[in-house]
């Protein structure tokens, strides 16, 4: 890294800090009674999430397919503290589901604070194989339901002046190699949100929109799939669930964790080719 590259680094580093600790206080006795409904929470950062909001005691509708693991889940929750933990099993690739699950969750909890949008269908990790279907697909479960389920949870959004927080990636920000298909459905959340978020200002609507761009997290699937061959380290997904739960409730619109990844990103706009040269050092491979 050159002498004016690391300066630079250092003084966006200074700035992130700065805003970082003047942003909003996250008060936890906000989430108490809460009325949740978190996607993906049978495993991963959704179940941690689901976790964190039961020891907040919130009220909590978790969604996944595998009804099994959402049952256990849901029972954890409610031996640490949940006020309400509903379960309800859900393929996000249907049609008719992403509305079905809004509808139970408003209708069991009575209302909607918070619309946690977080699951994510399974994708191979490898080069693009020109397989245009499973991208299809893979907008479908990644994207569309997401803003299916944003629409229909509106309503009950804004009688609640509540929050959509939507779980997005580096990937959404930062194409990577080997996940063709999976960037590209982060970067359609990115851009639908980010348009939604000015939209819902420019009409004075009291919800709010937080998009979270992760980087590389400790959740079993993601170091099954990644950890072999990237060079990263992964952060704890507790942690990342913990920062996105915060993000929400403070109503920020966005977060960047780990911390770093927001400098990683500006990085990216303002030297592309150091920044090509990370992303593909940062692979085990050869052709
Ligand atoms: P994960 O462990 O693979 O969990 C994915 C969740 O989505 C599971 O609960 C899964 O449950 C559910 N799911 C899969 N297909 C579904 C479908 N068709 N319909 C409904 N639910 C479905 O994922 P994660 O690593 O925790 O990632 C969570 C979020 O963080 C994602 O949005 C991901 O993009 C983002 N993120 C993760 C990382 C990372 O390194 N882990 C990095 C950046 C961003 P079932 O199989 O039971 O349906």
């Amino acid at each position: 890294m050159g002498y004016l590259t690391k300066i630079l680094f250092a003084s966006v580093c200074v700035v992130f800090l700065a805003v970082r600790w003047t942003g909003p206080r996250f008060d936890p006795e906000s989430l108490k009674g809460a009325r949740v409904l978190v996607t993906g929470a049978s495993k991963g950062i959704g179940e941690q999430m689901a976790y964190h909001y039961a020891r907040f005691g919130a009220q909590i509708v978790i969604t996944a397919r595998k009804e099994k693991a959402l049952q256990k889940v849901a029972e954890k929750c409610l031996s640490l503290g949940a006020q309400k933990a509903l379960y309800i099993a859900a393929d996000m690739g249907s049609e008719s589901d992403p509305d079905k699950v809004v509808d139970f969750a408003v209708e069991k909890l009575g209302g909607l604070d918070y619309l946690i949008l977080n699951h994510i269908g399974s994708t191979p990790f490898g080069m693009w194989d020109g397989d245009v279907k499973h991208t299809g697909t893979l907008m479908k479960v990644n994207f569309l339901s997401y803003i299916q389920m944003a629409w229909r949870a509106l309503p009950s959004l804004e009688q609640s002046e509540g929050a959509v927080v939507v779980v997005s990636s580096m990937a959404g920000k930062m194409p990577s190699p080997f996940v063709a298909p999976y960037t590209s459905t982060k970067f359609a959340l990115n851009g639908f949100f980010g348009s939604l978020h000015h939209e819902l200002a420019l009409k004075k609507s009291n919800v709010s929109i937080s998009i979270c761009t992760l980087g590389f997290i400790d959740t079993e699937s993601a170091v099954k799939k990644v950890g072999g061959v990237t060079k990263m380290t992964p952060y704890p997904a507790t942690e990342a669930a913990l920062n996105i739960i915060i993000t929400g409730a403070t109503r920020q619109r966005d977060l960047f964790y780990p911390w770093f990844t927001q400098a990683v990103v500006l990085i990216k706009d303002w030297f592309p080719s150091l920044s090509d040269y990370y992303i593909q050092n940062s692979f085990e491979y050869s052709p």
